[in-house]
């Protein structure tokens, strides 16, 4: 391969994060070549568009005032990009290995070829973790009334007033019904022990409010749902089962919030010498989208375990592009 075949900037990962650096690098003529993923099913779906393709509702992305559909709105993203020539590769990034001077990355794809570039970005995101119900699955992708975002969802007004659950037992699922409490009837939070993960002080904050009431020992082993009057299914209540007695009963609830964790999707870096927290998710160690390798770069929830929200992606992306923009131009790369 000659430096003529090193890219400017490759990108990883298809989400907000991505799909804003796509944009800017294009913009600024890196000529960015962007691996947008393979579908897959790991830990939970994972698809080129990222995690708004699984929802139908997106109504606190600014610039839409009417809401739009999760995939519409990444598919305007992708035709933004396309416009500005970034070039789009319909494959996993599934090794790297990083030049500890930030000259020339290599990274090995799932095609069985490799790309070389000066700049990588990486926005490979955190894919929620679901229960793994097929009833659970199909309410979340059709506006049913799952989901895994509370701050995202539950503002919406099928959710307003009505009886609402959310699984889990840590400090994500206390924020999650935390922030339900605001909108809803009652707040049920399912957890499959007698005792809760979360921190003291998040769980007091729940526990104090008058319209959450625990159930303790129960997971959820289905999800059932009606015909609504436009024919679309909509969530009706979920089945219980008791971890103790193995009994089942239903629960009436018009909303059930997955609150189980996120994976961010980092398997594939953890040979190279980047950093990572307990969980697994990019350190970012300044306030740059900088990692500790010089021309590597993180955005988006890879990089972000706090605010997971599509602009706050999109912000970290037009971030990275700006940080590799700035670094090989002070290289003499550009
Ligand atoms: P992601 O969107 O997760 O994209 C990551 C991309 O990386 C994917 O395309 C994946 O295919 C790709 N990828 C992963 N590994 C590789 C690899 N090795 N090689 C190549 N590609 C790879 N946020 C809001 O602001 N508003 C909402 O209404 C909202 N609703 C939500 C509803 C649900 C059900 C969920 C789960 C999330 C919701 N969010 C919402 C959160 C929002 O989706 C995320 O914050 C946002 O998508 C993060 O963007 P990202 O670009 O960092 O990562």
């Amino acid at each position: 391969m000659s430096d003529s075949d090193v890219k400017k900037v490759v990108i990883i990962g298809s989400g907000p994060a991505g799909w804003t650096a796509a944009i800017y690098a294009a913009r600024a003529g890196l000529e960015p070549i962007i691996y947008v993923g393979v579908p897959k099913q790991d830990p939970g779906p994972v698809l080129p568009g990222g995690q708004l393709m699984l929802t139908n509702d997106v109504e606190n992305y600014p610039g839409f005032p009417e809401g739009v559909s999760g995939p519409e709105m990444m598919a305007m993203f992708q035709k933004q990009g396309e416009r500005f020539g970034a070039r789009i590769v319909g494959e996993d990034v599934e090794r790297c290995e990083f030049d500890p001077e930030g000259k020339v990355h290599t990274l090995h794809t799932s095609d069985g070829k490799s790309v070389r570039a000066h700049a990588v970005i990486i926005s490979t995101g955190a894919t929620a973790n679901w229960l793994g119900l097929e009833s659970e699955m199909r309410l979340a992708t059709t506006g049913g009334g799952v989901s895994a975002c509370a701050v995202c969802d539950g503002a919406l007004p099928m959710f307003r007033d009505q009886p609402l659950a959310v699984v889990g037992g840590g400090d994500t699922a206390m924020e999650e019904a935390h922030h339900l409490t605001k909108f809803a009837s009652t707040v049920y939070v399912i957890h499959r022990r007698d005792e809760l993960r979360a921190s003291k002080t998040m769980q007091d904050r729940v526990l104090s409010k008058d319209n959450v009431e625990m159930v303790w020992n129960s997971t959820v082993v289905d999800c059932l749902s009606e015909k609504d009057s436009f024919g679309s299914d909509k969530i009706t209540g979920i089945r219980l089962k008791d971890t103790k007695t193995g009994e089942e009963r239903d629960l009436a609830v018009k909303g059930l919030f997955v609150a189980i964790g996120h994976t961010p999707a980092t398997k594939f870096l953890r040979d190279t010498a980047l950093s990572f927290d307990d969980a697994g998710y990019l350190v970012l160690p300044g306030r740059s989208s900088r990692t500790g390798i010089p021309g590597v770069y993180g955005a988006g929830d890879v990089a972000d375990a706090t605010y997971r929200q599509a602009v706050t992606a999109a912000g970290m992306g037009c971030q990275a592009a700006l940080d590799a923009e700035n670094d090989l131009g002070e290289r003499g790369l550009l």
